[in-house]
């Protein structure tokens, strides 16, 4: 390998550095940058065979192939690190994108070690490119339909049929062509893969524009062609079992959902942002994260051998989405004409909004990808630990308990409001991740006892070296600053503290933050305290949240536990469990609705059998994919790091959002009564949506950082390369009103 790469090929899998493969990739983005980059779409449209050529000489195409076929031994993790890179810089990659992201990894899986040695070097060489040519005029989301026929004749194939939409086939030295070699009884039998090269006779291309003028379409013409008979992929007449493959390649990676980052990457910079619209950016970028942590999910199950058609088809459809709304968030953010011939921000707008059509179209158009999303839904929320498992039987004996104060002791028992806490100084030990695992069981479960507030409280006073007795109730606050002022033996607290978790044993504790001089501290306020009132109240599931008023309460020096950094720890803490909570909530009612959707029939059939159902049902689960996706990334971050936990928290209210609404629809007249459990979790869902911190607030809070710091720092962010900065990384309140 000739490689302009301080990379070599290693030969342990998943020996390449992220690090190393990110500076190398960018540094050849870089030395070869010009103004065929930048562009929305340019994974498609943009063929730079000399480019493809320069990357595959630095050993960036076919990366996670094997070694003898020009490969790297490379994983997928590792290749998408690449190709985010390239789609980050809107990099002309089209003429080697469908060899590298599908063909190959085909070929590898099904095709004999002779069509291996054939094809795979002249891949990672750069001496070969491919087209793809499945769809045809009568045949668009029903592939199985081809018409294309192969007849076997001696040792070759002669192929004749009509292959349309084939981008790029007039630049591509050979096709992928899906065709029919037999009859079988269902349309998905008898088909079969084949590799033909462009150049044989009989082969001829048309060119089709597209609305914006541009040439990659095609209809693709073989008329009689011959092809050897060892060209055929895999076996002959299993050809839908392995392109249902294929498609799990073809629709789980990141130009499924960077097609249009040029476009955000402006909305990014302030000199471009004419009118701002913060919290709809932030909303985007919060999406972005948790999309790329899919993407990343779905290249570790293909490392493990797997081809996951369903998380790639949510990938998909979520992905496409996301790139529509960056468009039409940049067209009023920017505040720019779309113009293909006027400054290079309108050019930007103008080739977005007429790449983003495409986009949900190609590859399996949105409604065909609910279909499959639907066909997999068992109903959303699974936490397959020993932890849950656990829970689950333990928190339903708790629902049975006579009244709250059992509720409590039965929780109290079992050393949930310890979890996370230091077992020397009295918790019941684990870890952060333990106590996400027990707010989302809570979200399932019915119960209103405050488990989550008074862990959270737990953490913070064992981590600043207190000793707890767990089976006593605190909570937390932090939604507003309380004052604080040094006092004789002691200091002065000032202030309101809303909404707080309580329950029908008082907390002896709340955790809340305060200002002392100009510095943020945390603070654990007996409720014995003098000067301290009390006000009941409670939120629309019915759950006690109680005021704290704070009239110059007098408390010990000790009462300060912790500086900014534990205020931020327990403020992220607050908002990952609130998210961890609707997801419980929600997981809960997509299994009630999936269930709904099975035993009731109108019109003679399930309910579940309607398409309209279905894809209901999948915009649920897709929601609640994305949420889990995000929730897991906020998890494994940076504890003091806000950006992933509003991040989290963002998708977990809008897909808690829309799955009440949904599976509100899903039940008809049954669901909105007392007797039936859905209203369980939708009530709560849109209680806690606003609790911790509502969407819209965590969104715009992302925004405004984003747009301060600037597309390359948000990058960073985004890549896990460096932690978020925030002028200020407290989130609630920060201008310190109450
Ligand atoms: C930019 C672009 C590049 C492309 N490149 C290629 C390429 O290189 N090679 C290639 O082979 N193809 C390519 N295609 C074609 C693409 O795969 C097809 O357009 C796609 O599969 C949809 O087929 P169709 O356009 O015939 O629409 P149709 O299948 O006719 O669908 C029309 C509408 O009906 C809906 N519909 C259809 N069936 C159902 C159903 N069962 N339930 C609900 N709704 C349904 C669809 O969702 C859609 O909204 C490309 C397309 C685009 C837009």
């Amino acid at each position: 390998m000739n490689s302009d790469s301080t990379i070599e090929a290693d030969d342990a899998k998943g020996a390449l550095s992220s690090r190393d493969l990110r500076e190398d990739i960018r540094r050849v983005i870089a030395s070869a940058r010009d103004s065929s980059f930048g562009s929305p779409d340019a994974w498609m449209r943009g063929h730079a065979p000399a480019f493809s050529a320069r990357l595959a000489q630095s050993g960036f195409i076919g990366m996670t192939w094997p070694r003898e076929y020009g490969g790297r031994g490379a994983l997928n993790t590792e290749r998408l690190v690449v190709t985010e890179e390239l789609l980050r810089a809107g990099a002309p990659v089209a003429a080697h994108w469908m060899s590298d992201r599908q063909i190959g990894p085909a070929i590898l899986r099904y095709g004999s070690p002779e069509l291996q040695r054939r094809y795979l070097p002249a891949i990672t060489e750069g001496r070969i490119s491919f087209c793809l040519g499945m769809s045809e005029t009568e045949s668009g989301s029903d592939l199985a339909a081809v018409r294309t026929r192969a007849v076997h004749d001696g040792t070759v194939f002669r192929i004749t049929g009509r292959k349309i939409w084939t981008s790029h086939a007039h630049r591509s030295t050979h096709a992928y062509v899906l065709a029919r070699t037999g009859d079988g009884a269902q349309k998905h039998e008898g088909l079969t893969e084949f590799i033909v090269d462009l150049s044989l006779p009989g082969v001829s291309t048309r060119p089709i524009l597209d609305l914006g003028g541009e040439h990659h379409f095609n209809e693709t013409i073989f008329d009689d062609v011959q092809i050897d008979e060892t060209d055929v992929i895999g076996e002959v007449g299993n050809g839908w079992e392995q392109v249902t493959d294929q498609l799990a390649f073809e629709r789980g990676g990141l130009e499924r959902v960077l097609s249009t980052y040029p476009v955000l990457s402006a909305c990014l910079e302030p000199q471009n942002q004419s009118r701002p619209r913060f919290a709809e950016l932030g909303g985007l970028l919060a999406r972005l994260a948790a999309l790329r942590s899919l993407a990343f999910e779905i290249a570790q199950s293909v490392d493990a051998g797997e081809a996951p058609k369903q998380a790639a088809a949510i990938l998909k459809y979520l992905g496409t989405g996301f790139e529509r709304d960056v468009v039409e968030h940049a067209r009023f953010a920017l505040a720019v004409a779309p113009d293909q011939g006027g400054s290079e921000v309108q050019r930007l707008l103008a080739s977005g909004i007429l790449a983003v059509p495409g986009a949900t179209i190609r590859g399996g158009t949105t409604e065909v990808l609910l279909t499959i999303i639907s066909k997999g839904t068992d109903g959303g929320d699974t936490v397959p630990d020993d932890l849950a498992s656990m829970l689950d039987s333990a928190l339903v004996d708790a629902q049975s308990a006579k009244d709250e104060q059992d509720q409590w002791n039965a929780i109290t028992a079992l050393g949930l409001p310890g979890i996370g806490s230091d077992e020397e100084r009295g918790g019941s030990g684990g870890d952060f991740s333990d106590l996400v695992t027990v707010a989302r069981k809570l979200g399932e479960h019915p119960l209103s006892v405050p488990v989550v507030a008074s862990a959270i409280a737990n953490r913070a006073l064992t981590a600043a070296g207190r000793d707890i007795d767990p089976d006593r109730v605190r909570t937390v606050s932090l939604g507003s600053r309380l004052s604080v002022a040094r006092a004789a033996g002691g200091i002065r607290v000032t202030g309101t503290l809303d909404r707080v978790p309580w329950s029908a044993a008082p907390p002896e504790v709340v955790v809340a933050a305060g200002m002392l001089d100009e510095d943020l501290v945390l603070l654990a306020i007996p409720l014995d305290s003098p000067n301290v009132q009390l006000r009941p109240g409670s939120n629309l599931a019915g759950e006690p949240r109680w005021a704290v008023v704070l009239d110059g309460s007098a408390l010990e020096e000790s009462a300060i536990i912790g500086k900014a950094q534990a205020v931020v720890v327990a403020q992220n803490e607050v908002v990952m469990l609130n998210a961890a909570a609707l997801l419980g909530a929600m997981g809960k009612a997509i299994r009630l609705a999936v269930k709904h959707s099975r035993d009731r029939e109108q019109f003679g059939r399930p309910i579940g059998a309607f398409q309209a159902v279905g894809h209901a049902i999948a915009a649920m689960y897709a929601a609640h994919t994305i949420a889990r996706v995000a929730l897991k990334r906020a998890v494994s971050g940076s504890a003091a790091d806000p950006w992933n936990s509003l991040a989290a928290k963002i998708l977990a209210a809008d897909a808690a959002t829309l799955v009440a609404k949904n599976a509100h629809q899903l039940l008809g007249a049954m669901g909105i009564t007392q007797e039936h459990p859905l209203h369980a979790s939708t009530l709560r869902i849109w209680a806690w949506r606003d609790e911790a911190i509502a969407e819209d607030e965590a969104a715009e809070w992302l925004g405004v950082e984003a747009s301060r710091v600037g597309e390359s720092r948000y990058w960073q962010w985004l890549t896990g390369e460096r932690p978020s900065v925030a002028a200020d990384p407290t989130i609630f309140d920060r201008d310190g009103r109450s």
